[in-house]
């Protein structure tokens, strides 16, 4: 049989029935799982038989969300963890040595930055950065002890887009292992491994959970590569709970649907903020004003949820947008379906100084919107009056 669509697959991967003949996934909360006799217990320990065996390990809730993300990523083997900074973490703990090298973009999520400033250098791993609009940096920044090639495409909060495809040449031709975080993208809009990422990471509390109810993280990639990853993860525990990977399971039936609409909703709030006179520019995507608008076209599908755009009138301007805001949520959250709006210089991102700012896109007028599933209209009527007040 030919392969599944996305869709099918997203709705029809589901662990074997139990004797109930159940519709619907049940939920298998248990930490741990009995052996008929000694020598099953033996066989299950030396992996000669593959089953659950503690749920720190594997759970059949998470290994079918696992499944079902392997298959929308195009990926070998995937583990699931309680959040995605413990999906970043693993990764590059269970992939690094001491006096490894990273070769990273300088935008990255503010935790993932920390990991590479504060702790990774505890255990001598060192990180060299690259600007999102100089990726022909790269090359010059690569060591003999460089292992790792590292970035997010869009980027949070300043939604640039990287080039996959180059960063996969790149990868390739230093022999680098290259690890995509498609957190903003989802499976949905690109699949980095097609552009030769060896593993992609998704916080699954965004898109993929979509509605602000759980946490969770996913790495998925190379079989060779993962299995470093579960071995790590298996013995320091950050796993996902079968509860979660239920939740999150389910919220992938419907990922296609609720993405394609957040991007006709982000399109269409993009394009009223283009023409605002009260806004210097807007960044997203699928606007050919974007700065990586061909190279976007290439590797996404539609544009993504977020947005950002430059008020007019800086710091102040930005505080003021955000305090006349009255049905979007303030929320340190994206990837809703409510509509979440941040204004980054003065809130998130207050404590960095100016300059260390303008390093990752944040100008002090900029605004991220991640816009969510209410009728388009009604958003663009709330931030139009909060621009205008
Ligand atoms: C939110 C986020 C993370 C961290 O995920 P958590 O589930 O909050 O731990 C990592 N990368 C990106 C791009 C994110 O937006």
């Amino acid at each position: 049989m030919s392969k599944n669509h996305f869709e099918t697959d997203a709705v029809r991967t589901q662990l074997n029935r139990s004797e109930f003949l159940e519709h619907s996934v049940p939920m298998y909360v248990t930490s741990s799982f009995v052996f008929e006799d000694a020598e099953d217990m033996r066989a299950s320990f030396s992996e000669e038989k593959q089953r659950n065996i503690y749920s720190r390990f594997t759970n059949p809730n998470t290994s079918e969300f696992v499944e079902k993300i392997c298959k929308m990523e195009g990926a070998e083997a995937g583990y699931a963890f309680a959040t995605g900074m413990a999906a970043v973490f693993s990764t590059f703990a269970a992939l690094l040595d001491s006096g490894d090298h990273i070769v990273s973009a300088r935008s990255v999520f503010g935790s993932t930055h920390t990991l590479f400033t504060k702790y990774l250098p505890k255990w001598n791993i060192e990180t060299s950065y690259f600007k999102v609009n100089e990726p022909d940096k790269i090359e010059s920044l690569i060591k003999p002890n460089t292992k790792i090639l590292f970035a997010e495409s869009p980027t949070n909060p300043a939604v640039d887009v990287l080039d996959l495809e180059y960063l996969g040449e790149i990868a390739k031709k230093h022999n680098l292992i290259l690890v995509i975080d498609n957190c903003f993208a989802t499976p949905y809009l690109q699949q980095p491994i097609e552009f030769g990422a060896d593993i992609v990471i998704h916080s699954a509390t965004k898109l993929i959970d979509g509605q602000g109810r759980v946490l969770g993280g996913v790495a998925v990639g190379r079989q060779d590569l993962i299995r470093e990853i579960y071995l790590f993860s298996r013995n320091t525990g950050p796993a996902m709970s079968p509860f979660n990977a239920w939740v999150l399971s389910k919220s992938l039936e419907t990922l296609a649907v609720r993405v394609e609409k957040h991007c006709q909703n982000a399109v269409k709030l993009a394009e009223f903020l283009d023409k605002h006179d009260k806004v210097n520019f807007v960044k997203y995507p699928f606007l050919k004003s974007h700065p990586q608008y061909e190279v976007a076209r290439k590797q996404m599908k539609l544009g993504g949820n977020i947005v950002a755009f430059e008020i007019k009138g800086g710091i102040e301007a930005g505080r003021k947008f955000l305090n006349n805001i009255k049905m979007c949520s303030l929320s340190a959250n994206l990837g809703d379906t409510r509509t979440i709006v941040t204004h980054p210089a003065s809130t998130t991102h207050s404590k960095l100084s100016e300059d260390d700012r303008m390093e990752v896109g944040i100008s002090d007028g900029l605004v991220r919107v991640s816009v969510g599933l209410e009728h388009v209209d009604d958003v663009i009527k709330d931030i139009s009056q909060a621009l205008s007040s």
